[in-house]
């Protein structure tokens, strides 16, 4: 079988874990993830805390702190809050792991020899005062940021340049002989890995990009916190290696599964870097890796209008207690587009959403099944032949969904689920289920139970941890479609308390 890898792209320290980059990103992973399992398929979840950068070193000079404290500090944090919104990772890792630095080591002596690298002359801005290295960002005083995720800068002779490490104005230029990888050089893979993307907005993207020249990529940086370049190249040992392309390398360590058959990747991210995951990633997989068989499948999302949302929904704290993190997870969901389209969240919005779809719509199916259970008296009965109706269903919708995870339209996803429970509600109806006390109709009622129990249980998992009654007899669609079509069930006297408790 395939092999699945999702990657979420990482968080860097010291950025602060939002609903933001949970809404564009983790949770859309987690979900994709966790849909594949359940239908039976090999997918992990790997991600990491990004440890380098030279915003970490101003973050240690602003707090006063060591590195080990802040990235421990940091990660620590970012998986508090993974976990309390149940985002869970198959592995989940730190980029200063020394089995990363030895990888990006020998990639990049890899690409040198194929002459694939290769020295280019650049301007660096430096603080003539606290001599820190300064990246626009770091001397540009812009509170402004483009929707594509960079600095807005519209008169470029007003704008006043200072040092924000220290604060000084005093900064000039110094010319520097950097590492570029020639990524020209290696086009044509790139080419043929992006028209084979089935996520249509990020190929039309990256296929525009790649009409227009490739630059080369500098991968040095000076003053920095990170992985040094090898000795080889780096006589002075003053040049070390831009954060990125570890991180993109990191994927490979994370997955474990470089030159093994049947691999395919699949990054989750926002749009503002799709540049990094669909022409860098691709040339280092085949020229720094040596991996031309892994695929690449990339799926990315847009931005949270944070101006247009209420306050009370950005921070992942607040959204919990202001709506629960099981709610948070669906409101998120069922409102985050498969787009490049920018988002805003509501409360009035989140309640009418999760009034409205989640309870109304599925809750009120699901107390309608077990309320039929339960009053049917029937506690237990095993191999059972469900209708053939019924299975028809189930494998048109999971067909459907398999079809819509294939290009990682999640939304899509969401709305067939909303549609099997409408199916499922109708023929219940139809049959007359409501009324019925006979084993063979309370059992396709369960059937129908069971698979809504198993499709939901990926969106709100702890709600359906308390609200299905099979203790995890059926853990994959995939285990109750391939059950010869008998449906086998103990419907046990374990679970009438459960189902007094929950019928109102
Ligand atoms: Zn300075």
């Amino acid at each position: 079988m395939e092999r699945i890898i999702t990657t979420a792209a990482f968080m860097f320290v010291p950025s602060p874990l939002n609903i933001a980059h949970i809404a564009s990103t983790f949770l859309p992973a987690d979900i994709y993830n966790k849909l594949q399992k359940v239908l039976g398929k090999d997918c992990l979840l790997v991600s990491a805390t990004d440890a380098h950068g030279i915003w970490i070193k101003r973050e240690m000079n602003i707090r006063g702190c060591s590195y080990k404290d802040l990235i421990n500090d940091f990660h620590k944090k970012y998986m508090a809050l993974f976990n309390k919104l149940h985002i869970t990772f198959d592995s989940y890792s730190i980029t200063n792991d020394p089995s990363l630095e030895s990888l990006v080591t020998d990639s990049i002596m890899s690409l040198h020899n194929q002459k694939l690298l290769k020295e280019s002359s650049y301007e660096n801005y430096v603080c003539n005062n606290c001599l820190e290295y300064l990246p626009k960002r770091f001397r540009i005083q812009t509170e402004k940021i483009k929707s594509t995720g960079k600095l807005d800068i519209l008169d470029k002779e007003k704008l006043k340049e200072c040092c924000s490490f220290c604060g000084s104005s005093d900064i000039r230029k110094e010319t520097n002989n950097n590492w570029v990888l020639d990524l020209k050089a290696g086009i044509d893979e790139v080419l043929t890995d992006v028209k084979k993307l089935k996520n249509v907005n990020v190929k039309n993207y990256l296929l525009s990009i790649l009409k227009k020249e490739i630059k080369e990529w500098d991968i040095t940086r000076r003053n920095y916190i990170g992985f040094l370049l090898p000795e080889e190249i780096n006589p002075d040992k003053d040049m070390y290696i831009y954060l990125w392309y570890e991180s993109l390398i990191g994927y490979a360590l994370l997955s474990n599964c470089l030159q093994k058959q049947d691999t395919k990747f699949v990054h989750f991210l926002g749009k503002n870097i799709i540049y990094y995951h669909g022409i860098v990633w691709p040339f280092l997989l085949r020229h720094a890796l040596h991996d031309y068989k892994t695929e690449i499948e990339i799926s990315a999302r847009g931005f949270l209008n944070i101006e247009k949302s209420d306050n009370e929904l950005i921070e992942i704290d607040d959204i919990i207690s202001e709506i629960g993190a099981d709610y948070a997870r669906f409101y998120l969901a069922f409102k985050v587009k498969d787009s490049f389209n920018d988002f805003n969240f509501t409360v009035k919005e989140a309640k009418e959403i999760i009034n409205n779809i989640l309870i109304n719509k599925i809750g009120s199916f699901l107390d309608r099944c077990r309320k039929i259970v339960y009053m049917s008296g029937i506690k237990e009965f095993d191999d059972i032949k469900i209708n053939s109706g019924i299975i028809s269903l189930v494998k048109e919708r999971i067909k459907k969904i398999e079809n819509c995870l294939s290009y990682q339209a999640l939304n899509s996803v969401l709305q067939n689920i909303l549609g099997l429970v409408k199916e499922f509600n109708n023929y219940i109806s139809e049959k007359k289920y409501y009324c019925s006390k006979d084993e063979v109709s309370i059992a396709q009622v369960c059937y129908m139970l069971s698979v809504t129990t198993c499709l939901l249980k990926v969106y709100i998992p702890e709600i359906i941890l308390t609200y299905s009654i099979f203790n995890k007899t059926h853990l994959t669609v995939d285990s109750i479609l391939n059950f010869n079509d008998e449906y086998h069930i103990k419907v046990t006297k374990f679970n009438k308390e459960k189902w007094e408790k929950l019928i109102y």
